[in-house]
């Protein structure tokens, strides 16, 4: 009977997995199209200086739209794009359009606010990615200190030397870098302060459980003491509650970014999130 029951497990394991890997090959086939139909899209999310209530920056996040499932979170599609490559094309998009828009903002009323991308490491380490910024720049006569590069932990730790040398690249024409999600990986304290680094972004479940757990309390200070002695300029992200925002700043955090002040919205939206966000922080 355990035999049995031991088969049938099984037989449900390996057909959990193979509906896995349909859907996995599913999403990878139509992710090959994603760029050339046009069903890629860009959210922004305002950075908000604790300090001044200001919107001081947005991030760009990549949204895909898909005829029939509807849209897709890059929570899962991100990770697929980055095992098949491509990443590159949507990355390059991501480039192009966050750029685009900027440079629609600037010529309109909108404040020159910098504009965060996220970047994979298999973009970090594609040939010619500063070329083809800071081409893109001129293209659409951009500044490169109205653009920020965000990387994650374990892009620098998987290949530490290269990614140093194409961030050092990218300071060195101008562009800002950021190490995103920080805390979530295990980059030791030494590298980063060897890393052309200008903005550590605490990940956003130190945020959510600061308030709740008191280890999470500490470590968090810890971060913040940390990031402001290598004169970084230090974010949260996942900013939910008044209170965590009011914390942050006791605590010499500079920036917040999270549902509290506003979700990632369409371009379109950008103005009026801005406007809001600091009418009502002024009250
Ligand atoms: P991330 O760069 O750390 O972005 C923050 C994520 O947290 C975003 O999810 C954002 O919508 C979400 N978020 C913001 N505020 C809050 C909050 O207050 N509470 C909670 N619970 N969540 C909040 P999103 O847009 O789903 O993106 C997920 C991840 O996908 C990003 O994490 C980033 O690593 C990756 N990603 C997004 N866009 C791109 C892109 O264009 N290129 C690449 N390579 N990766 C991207
Ligand atoms: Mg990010
Ligand atoms: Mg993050
Ligand atoms: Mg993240």
């Amino acid at each position: 009977q355990a035999k049995a029951l031991g088969r049938s497990r099984s037989v449900v394991f390996e057909l959990a997995m193979a509906s896995d890997q349909l859907a996995y090959y599913l999403l990878e086939r139509d992710l090959n199209e994603a760029v050339e139909r046009d069903q890629l899209s860009l959210v922004f999310q305002p950075k908000v200086d604790l300090n001044s209530h200001k919107v001081v920056g947005l991030e760009a996040l990549v949204r895909w739209n898909h005829p029939t499932r509807g849209q897709n979170s890059p929570a899962a599609f991100i990770p697929i794009a980055e095992h098949s490559d491509q990443i590159i094309a949507i990355d390059r998009w991501v480039m192009r359009s966050a750029i685009a828009e900027q440079a629609r903002w600037r010529t309109g009323d909108m404040a020159r606010l910098p504009v965060s991308i996220n970047l994979s490491t298999v973009d970090i380490l594609s040939p010619n990615l500063v070329v083809y910024l800071t081409q893109l720049l001129r293209d659409y006569g951009v500044p490169p200190d109205a653009l920020e590069i965000e990387v994650t932990e374990s892009c620098i730790m998987r290949e530490l030397a290269p990614t140093q040398s194409v961030l050092r690249d990218l300071n060195d024409n101008g562009i800002a870098t950021a190490l995103d999600d920080f805390g979530t990986g295990f980059s030791s304290l030494s590298y980063l302060r060897q890393l052309p680094l200008q903005c550590l972004k605490i990940d956003q479940s130190f945020t959510h459980s600061m308030l709740q757990d008191p280890n999470a309390e500490t470590l968090t200070e810890a971060i913040v003491a940390m990031g402001l002695a290598l004169k970084m300029v230090i974010v949260a992200e996942g900013v939910e509650t008044r209170e965590q925002m009011n914390w942050l700043q006791a605590h010499g955090c500079h920036i917040g970014q999270g549902y509290f002040f506003s979700p990632p919205v369409p371009p379109e939206d950008v103005r009026h999130v801005i406007d809001r966000i600091e009418m009502r922080l002024a009250h």
